[in-house]
């Protein structure tokens, strides 16, 4: 017998930590953009896991690639080599104009890897003292969640009960290049940024800033790290969102739909002087570059060659700014959009995020509030125009 929502819901509170407040839906189906709760309710997905179903709900040629491989070989830790793991690499660099690939899991280790790697050649190839290195981030940054990444968020709720705090960071405004400048000096290792802030609302830094930060980490001789783990992989309507203004970072730090929604991948993309630095023995991952998450992952770069998902958030963009446009003023304040993603402020005479989200919810329409008073949509990008144009009927009609 089938258990149903309000059951299981009451079910994983004295079992599950409580580090997420869940929208009180349970899902166990999903196609496309559609999920289907226990009670066989249909919703459509706005927010497609924080970006990591770009490519929607098991894309047939992913799922037709996880199945083959799971019929093969799931894993051999990289004590060995596997027949996946030089394919997805030599096609991931090529998508994105990068030499090297280090594969890892999660998002917050590619940021950690990120980070060591960066530290390293500061010490190696740049000649900072031992252990003097510093990296430079943004006001509002979010890159994960272990305790060297809290170590430079500005959320206290993020760091509050998790210290002592890794040092070596220092944070500068967001968007504000004479910040950044003054922040570098001769022990700086990397400017490490989000192209466009996603957890802190989808905040878009002005038109110039990215390259402004590739001039200025070029200039003074430290490296630019991209973290695209939200932006990038067809969000915004380019493969990398660092694209917009043609800027090519030193760094590029890969997740989320990288794993197309059914494995966890992520990488760190970048040139051969930097990742060069690393040796046998000196970082790894038992199941980072496993053959099941580089079959699926060379999928995944197989739908972005084409270019049809990018072409699509760029034009299905066109329809979600338009709608949000049709809303300012109607419990709308404010939004922000590139691509397929927008975050959008909501009056605070309306309603919080949170309320507008489960009204949503019971409208039929899946988001997630951050901030407060902002919701944010990140459709998969297979999502047809009727079903963008539905999504933006409802809204207005919750918020109405
Ligand atoms: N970096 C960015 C920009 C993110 O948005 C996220 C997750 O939201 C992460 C890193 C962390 O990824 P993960 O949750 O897979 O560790």
């Amino acid at each position: 017998q089938t258990r149903s929502s309000a059951d299981l819901i009451r079910a994983e509170e004295p079992v599950l930590a409580h580090n997420y407040h869940p929208l009180p839906v349970v899902v166990s189906h999903a196609e496309g953009a559609w999920v289907e709760d226990v009670e066989g309710r249909r919703y459509l997905d706005m927010l497609a896991g924080y970006s990591a179903l770009n490519f929607g709900h098991r894309h047939p040629a992913l799922i037709e690639a996880a199945h083959a491989q799971l019929d093969r070989l799931t894993l051999t830790s990289r004590a060995f080599h596997n027949d996946r793991l030089a394919e997805f690499a030599e096609r991931l660099a090529a998508l994105t104009g990068q030499e090297m690939v280090l594969p890892m899991n999660t998002g917050a280790e590619a940021v950690e890897s990120g980070i060591k790697v960066a530290r390293k050649w500061a010490y190696e190839v740049k000649g900072v003292p031992a252990d003097r290195a510093t990296i430079v981030v943004a006001a509002d940054n979010f890159h994960g969640r272990t305790t060297t990444i809290v170590s430079f968020s500005t959320d206290e709720t993020a760091r509050q009960g998790f210290g002592p705090f890794t040092p070596g960071f220092r944070v500068v405004p967001y968007n504000d290049l004479p910040a950044l400048e003054a922040a570098i000096d001769e022990t700086t290792a990397a400017v490490l940024l989000e192209p466009i802030q996603g957890e802190a609302g989808v905040l878009i830094p002005d038109q110039g800033y990215l390259a402004g930060v590739r001039e200025l980490t070029s200039r003074k001789g430290c490296l630019f790290i991209a973290d695209e783990i939200q932006s990038g992989l067809g969000r915004t309507g380019r493969t990398l969102a660092v694209e917009h203004e043609s800027v090519v970072p030193d760094v590029l730090l890969l997740g989320k739909a990288l794993g197309g929604g059914i494995v966890p991948v992520s990488a760190v993309v970048g040139s051969r002087e930097v990742l060069g630095v690393l040796r046998p023995g000196e970082h790894g991952s038992t199941f980072g570059g496993n053959p099941l998450a580089a079959a699926v992952g060379t999928a995944v770069v197989e739908l972005l060659e084409t270019g049809e998902f990018q072409r699509r958030a760029g034009e299905l963009g066109v329809v979600l700014r338009g709608g949000l446009s049709a809303l300012l003023g109607k419990g709308v304040v404010g939004f922000r959009a590139r691509g397929l993603w927008a975050g959008v402020d909501i009056d605070p005479a309306v309603g919080t995020g949170r309320e507008i989200s489960e009204r949503l919810m019971r409208e039929g329409v899946l988001v997630k509030d951050t901030h407060g008073s902002t919701i944010r949509l990140a459709p998969p990008l297979t999502i047809t125009p009727e079903e963008l144009t539905g999504a933006l009927s409802t809204l207005e009609k919750v918020l109405g």
